[in-house]
């Protein structure tokens, strides 16, 4: 999660979700996830013909429900030890108790793409196997709502692009989320806890607030810094955050001065041991779909590269990605990856320029640099631009990085498979980087620590949450492409410190940012916001 731009995610492809699962009706920009912009989605939904792709059909309706199967929570036990599995329902049994026949409703603004969705898949599935009354609603806006909260979500990170947003932009944000509150509170009743998610919402808080709903409002993104665009951001949301009576940010830094401290929490993202994207995969499963998607020397699958769907159902990898490179490496030789979106934050770039000149000359060692597919200039123009400057770029190498450094874009038809591509890869890599420029949080620094992976990360942001002391390496100053190199060399000449980190780097993880820490974390202010009736 990141300062970003466009972030508006396709409608569904087919096979990406359960079979009760409400479709994409509008967008958001999501906190975490692939960045792919469509016109499509942009339409008002009631001028939709028909139900929406893999969703309900419920044309008129600008509120849908997300129907999530029951996630067994038992299945966290192995996992998270005994102890912390009994804190956990223990944790559901008081919520329960406190509760007393009210709900959880969350609110955002899609079902499917992006990182927000995907917690909420898991979590949603987990609190509902745990018999704790949970619902999940998304609402709708037109193509007018999601420009301002895109330009919203731009400004909280720091980017003024468009100037302030004006009068008649706040006007129609309000209006917008009015309509929606007048179908939200047809099932949110007094008393429900309404969890309201990121900027798309806050304008929901005063409405859901007024008619009874104890509101709180949970913040995805965030940086730990003020700029004049942080600055129009916040004043533009402040009046809707009023009547909300609690604050969730991933980092405190990330809250506005103007908040009051005893009703911010702090809940960082969590990860899924279980999900398509971190699921164990053995091996041979690893190296089939590595040689599906065609990044390794003269390989073929031995075995079908099988994973697990979000829905429980079996999936094959079956699409190759595309790849940019003169050279594969051979399945036994040390690759060094980063995955991420095609955004300048990323620094992909600064990646591969610390690869070809600091880690080419003397160290071994192969670099992918791994994003998703970029359909072309209209579906995604800022992805696209900055995969074009990292082809240009690769282009401008010696030959001799040019052979040892890869692009890699994966298929993004089947989200699933595509999770399954990005876990195999980062099960794959000898050694994990995340060399943002800023970052909001940056899941795939936990999701390769998750994986015993060393990861490499940038001292920014989240980042710096996640890789504690002896997990992995924390680079201080982003732009420093020489000690980038050497921390590459490092480890990748040092297989056994390479799995010390990583062994301490899945510990941290198990320890801090799986969904049990993360649902503890909204137990105790569910806690306290129920008792202070
Ligand atoms: N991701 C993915 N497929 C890709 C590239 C990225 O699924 O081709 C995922 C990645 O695994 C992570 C998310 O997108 O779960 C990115 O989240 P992060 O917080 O790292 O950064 P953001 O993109 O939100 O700035």
């Amino acid at each position: 999660m990141v300062p970003v731009g466009a972030k508006v995610i396709t409608p569904v492809a087919e096979g990406r979700q359960s079979p009760g699962e409400a479709g994409q009706i509008g967008g958001e920009e999501a906190s975490y996830g692939y960045a792919i912009t469509c016109d499509a989605v942009l339409a008002p939904p009631w001028a939709a013909a028909g139900p929406t792709p893999g969703g309900r059909a419920d044309a008129v309706s600008l509120v849908h429900v997300v129907e999530v199967p029951e996630r067994s929570a038992a299945r966290l036990e192995p996992v998270i030890g005994s102890q912390r599995y009994a804190q956990l329902t223990q944790a559901a049994d008081r919520v329960r108790q406190l509760l007393a026949g009210r709900t959880i409703w969350n609110v955002n603004s899609t079902a499917t793409g992006g990182g927000v969705a995907e917690m909420l898949q898991a979590l949603v599935g987990y609190v509902n196997d745990l018999g704790v009354p949970i619902g999940w609603l998304v609402i709708t806006g037109d193509a007018r709502f999601f420009a301002t909260t895109k330009r919203l979500h731009n400004q909280i990170h720091g980017d003024l692009a468009g100037g302030p947003l004006d009068a008649a932009e706040a006007h129609h944000y309000t209006r917008m989320l009015t309509a929606n509150a007048v179908e939200l509170l047809g099932r949110i009743r007094p008393g429900d806890v309404a969890l309201l998610h990121d900027p798309q919402t806050a304008g929901l808080a005063a409405p859901l607030a007024a008619a009874g709903a104890r509101v709180v409002w949970r913040c995805h993104i965030g940086v730990d810094w003020e700029n004049d665009a942080t600055q129009a951001g916040w004043d533009f949301l402040q009046p809707h955050l009023g009547s909300a009576e609690g604050y969730v940010f991933s980092r405190r830094q990330y809250a506005p001065a103007w908040l009051p401290d005893d009703k911010v929490s702090v809940i960082p993202p969590s990860i899924d041991p279980f999900s398509p994207k971190n699921q164990d995969l053995d091996a041979a499963t690893v190296r089939a779909v590595l040689a599906t998607l065609g990044v390794l020397d003269g390989a073929a699958p031995q075995v079908p590269a099988r994973f697990i769907r979000r829905n429980g159902h079996p999936g094959t990898v079956t699409r190759p990605a595309a790849i940019i490179g003169d050279g594969r490496p051979g399945p036994d030789d040390p690759v060094l990856i980063q995955v991420s979106r095609w955004d300048r934050l990323k620094d992909m770039g600064g990646v591969m320029r610390a690869f070809a000149d600091h880690v080419v000359p003397g160290g071994g060692g192969y670099l992918m640099l791994v994003g998703p597919a970029v359909a072309g200039v209209s579906d995604d123009p800022e992805g696209a631009a900055v995969y074009g400057e990292c082809l240009l770029q690769w282009h401008d190498l010696p030959p001799e990085a040019r052979a040892r450094i890869m692009l890699v874009t994966l298929p993004l038809d089947d989200i699933d498979e595509n999770a399954a591509m990005v876990n195999a890869l980062q099960r794959h890599a000898t050694v994990i980087a995340q060399k943002s420029l800023a970052e909001g949080f940056g899941l795939t620094v936990s999701e390769g620590m998750w994986k015993g992976r060393p990861v490499i990360g940038s001292e920014v942001g989240g980042i710096i949450d996640q890789i504690a002391a002896g997990t992995g390496l924390l680079l201080p100053d982003p732009a420093d492409l020489k000690a980038f190199g050497q921390a590459v060399r490092l480890l990748l000449g040092d297989p056994a410190e390479a799995t010390r980190l990583g062994l301490a780097a899945r510990a941290h993880v198990r320890e801090n940012f799986l969904g049990d820490v993360h649902l503890l974390r909204y137990a105790k202010l569910l806690g306290a916001l129920i008792s202070r009736t």
